[in-house]
């Protein structure tokens, strides 16, 4: 997506879409729906691109762009964010409704999920009201079909008055129908007749009374009844953006205005204020909704979702929500720490023989030295320790964690923390962009957009960097089992390190909901808003998919950035030691300078280094680590984790530092992609540098007192 051809809308850009690559002849498609119907699977299978797919609401966040070809044309298909409405009462209604309005789509497709068919025809009427060019997919009907849940798609058809494809977007079944369906309607083959929503006897008269004015203004650009329902009481940024497609203000002409006043009058004469009209509608809406879905809708078992709100009742408990919620943490940390060290121990003496081999061949060829101990004793080296050390943890961890995404189980732990984050006077969605940032903090940043108060979602901006995202967890893993794990030794090596895992990240939790009450008490003052939090029908995860995506969406993108990073950063590190000034090397000189502040807070220089050099990223911290340590002379086999130990007891490392290091790996400041995130999220370098400053402050703060009481005490 290089080039921007036509700009379709203006306006506030952050809150605008914009299509790229559009050339004359290609058909804009829309793809809207509530959160988490399968949009997004919806969209990779269409356009066969590969967007995140998670079962949680409001993941969708970002908006992607892609295209498919289906019979002669050419079809951009825009997924626009996932909404329950159109009312435009937060930014992702708002740049919903107006990209269905001023987009000027070809067609829109609403994606609607089979199991909850009544809840989600809210947005297709909403989406009626304003354009004819609609098809909707009714996805998920494998889940309906499991759940006894018949439709009748024709009966459905007839009520909406525009065509209805079945679909199961996870297998790609009702694609085909699906595109002709748009092919269709984007080319002008079908007629539809699209549902419109009577109202309320006194909200028809208003409209009625302004809609012949309206009409004779906007002309036939946009819907004249549904422009005339809204300006009885409109938003200032739908009059902005009406303005800037119209390229004139509505508002102005004297005859709207005295037809508007009047219509006003008469509803509120006749008992219905305008401060009750968005309500009035919205019952309208789901009353209609309801009806339909009687229609179409058969429940052959009454108490189909009996099980889910049964297994709800258990995990959402006051008394076990919070317990079950650790016992499985746990367990995914135990399968992970006792499930790798033998594919670790393989690996490791494998690439390690490859490294000897690759010694062996150098040398016969007389390639120079240096040479030699920059590709085979630096590169080589590091990036097979980072491959053997690093991906079995990230094979087994990865798969895990997906499998309790796609259960739908993330949404449970919001729910569960969600008092937790109220108390700390934080908006209870920001459990859910915590639970992001466990995947990516930056992905985490950017889904703090479903919070809608600018005040609550600095904060859980500010915040998010307190969970340790993929990069980081192989860190803490390591350092966990190595250090934690082979303090205490034995038969419990891997009940501690589990342990010293668990409590990282409650103390990650911790820290989100203490920072977040302190901002919330100083420098972004204010009260917690309330929301409803949806917790989605548990679905069967598709364990084969699980594995496919979690291996190469996760790990090897996690492996191939610690790899990629790592190795010029092993460049930069063996320029350093070989570099010599005054007789000594740059890196020594370095380390030297940083060794003193390091020891303060139970570190050293090379660790320091490592953690600023890793800056853009937080896989390669460790590598960093191991290369300081090796180019400084101690050149060692590292194929196990056992070695990795030797190494760094061999460099002074004491289980002090293990835990000092676990402690800054999760207090530290945000990688550079976070930060950037911050900074476009923000659009302030104040509250950039903030997020910089206030995780690393603590850091420091917590690893200075961790590393002077444990000096005062005497202990080892
Ligand atoms: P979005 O939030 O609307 O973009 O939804 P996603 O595409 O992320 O899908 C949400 C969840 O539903 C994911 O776990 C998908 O794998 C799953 N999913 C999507 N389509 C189907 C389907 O047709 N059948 C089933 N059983 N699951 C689906």
């Amino acid at each position: 997506m290089k080039q921007i051809k036509e700009p379709v809308l203006s306006g506030k850009p952050e809150n605008e879409l914009y299509i790229e690559m559009k050339t004359p002849y290609d058909k804009v498609i829309a793809l809207s729906g509530n959160p988490n119907v399968g949009k997004s699977t919806l969209f990779n299978g269409l356009t066969g691109l590969r967007q995140h797919t998670g079962n949680w609401p409001g993941k969708t966040v970002t908006n992607a762009q892609g295209k498919y070809k289906h019979k002669d044309t050419d079809f951009i298909m825009v997924d626009i964010p996932g909404t329950y409405s159109l009312m435009a009462n937060s930014v992702e209604e708002e740049v919903a409704r107006n990209f269905v309005c001023f987009g000027q789509p070809d067609a829109v497709i609403i994606v609607t999920d089979a199991t909850c068919l009544e809840r989600n025809l809210n947005l297709v009427l909403q989406t009626l009201e304003i354009t004819d060019k609609v098809v909707v997919c009714v996805n998920l009907i494998d889940e309906a079909k499991r759940k006894k849940i018949r439709i009748d798609f024709q009966k459905l058809s007839e009520c909406l008055g525009v065509p209805v494809v079945p679909a199961v977007a996870r297998k790609n079944i009702g694609l085909a129908e699906l595109m002709d369906a748009v092919y269709d309607i984007a080319h002008g083959r079908i007629k539809t007749t699209p549902y419109k929503v009577l109202y309320d006897e006194r909200i028809e008269q208003a409209i009625d009374t302004v809609r012949p004015k309206v009409a004779e203004l906007v002309k036939d650009k946009i819907d004249s009844r549904w422009v005339s329902l809204q300006l009885l009481d409109p938003d200032s940024s739908l009059l902005t953006s009406l303005e800037g497609f119209l390229g004139f203000n509505l508002m102005e002409d004297k005859g709207l205005q005295e037809l508007l006043a009047k219509a006003k009058e008469h509803m509120e004469k006749n008992g219905l204020p305008l401060c009750r009209l968005q309500d009035t509608v919205v019952s309208a809406l789901v009353l209609r909704g309801e009806e339909i879905a009687k229609k179409a809708v058969t429940f052959q078992d009454k108490q189909y979702n009996r099980l889910d709100r049964k297994i709800d009742g258990i995990l959402t408990s006051k008394i076990f929500g919070i317990p079950i919620m650790l016992g499985l943490l746990t367990l995914v940390f135990w399968i992970t720490i006792a499930g790798a060290n033998i594919p670790s121990q393989f690996l490791g003496s494998l690439l390690f023989g490859i490294g000897e081999r690759l010694s062996e061949f150098f040398l016969k060829l007389h390639f120079p030295l240096w040479l030699h101990d920059l590709l085979v004793l630096g590169i080589y080296r590091t990036v097979a320790w980072v491959v053997s050390v690093m991906l079995p943890p990230m094979a087994i961890f990865f798969p895990l964690f997906t499998f309790l995404e796609d259960l739908g189980y993330l949404p449970r732990v919001a729910f569960n923390l969600d008092n937790y984050f109220k108390k700390a006077c934080a908006h209870g969605k920001q459990a859910l962009t915590m639970c992001m940032g466990f995947g990516c903090n930056a992905a985490g940043v950017i889904g703090c957009r479903i919070i809608d108060s600018p005040r609550e979602r600095l904060i859980a901006i500010l915040t998010n960097n307190f969970v340790p995202c993929n990069g980081r967890f192989p860190t803490l893993i390591a350092i966990g089992t190595v250090f934690i794990g082979g303090a205490i030794g034995g038969a419990f090596q891997s009940a501690a390190a589990v342990f010293a895992l668990t409590g990282t990240v409650l103390l990650g939790i911790f820290m989100t909901l203490t920072v977040s009450r302190i901002l919330s008490k100083t420098v972004l003052k204010g009260l917690p808003s309330s929301f409803t939090l949806e917790l989605p029908p548990y679905r069967k995860p598709p364990i084969g998919r699980i594995i496919v995506r979690s291996v190469f969406d996760r790990t090897l993108f996690v492996l191939g950035r610690a790899v990629t990073i790592a190795a010029p950063a092993g460049l930069v590190l063996w320029i350093m030691a070989n570099l010599t000034v005054a007789d000594k090397s740059l890196l020594a000189h370095t380390a030297a300078f940083l060794d003193p502040f390091g020891r303060l807070i139970g570190m050293d220089g090379i660790i320091l280094l490592a953690f600023f050099l890793g800056l853009p990223a937080n896989e390669i911290v460790i590598p960093i680590i191991i290369m300081g340590y090796l180019s400084q002379g101690s050149l060692m086999e590292l194929s196990s984790l056992e070695e990795l130990q030797s190494l760094f007891v061999a460099n002074g490392w004491t289980w002090l530092t293990g835990v000092c290091v676990m402690l800054f790996t999760l207090f530290h400041f945000p990688c550079g992609t976070t930060l950037w995130t911050i900074k476009k999220e923000t659009q302030s370098l104040k509250w950039t540098v903030f997020s910089f400053f206030i995780p690393t402050v603590i850091g420091l703060s917590i690893c200075f007192l961790v590393t002077q009481t444990v000096r005062l005490m005497g202990l080892p």
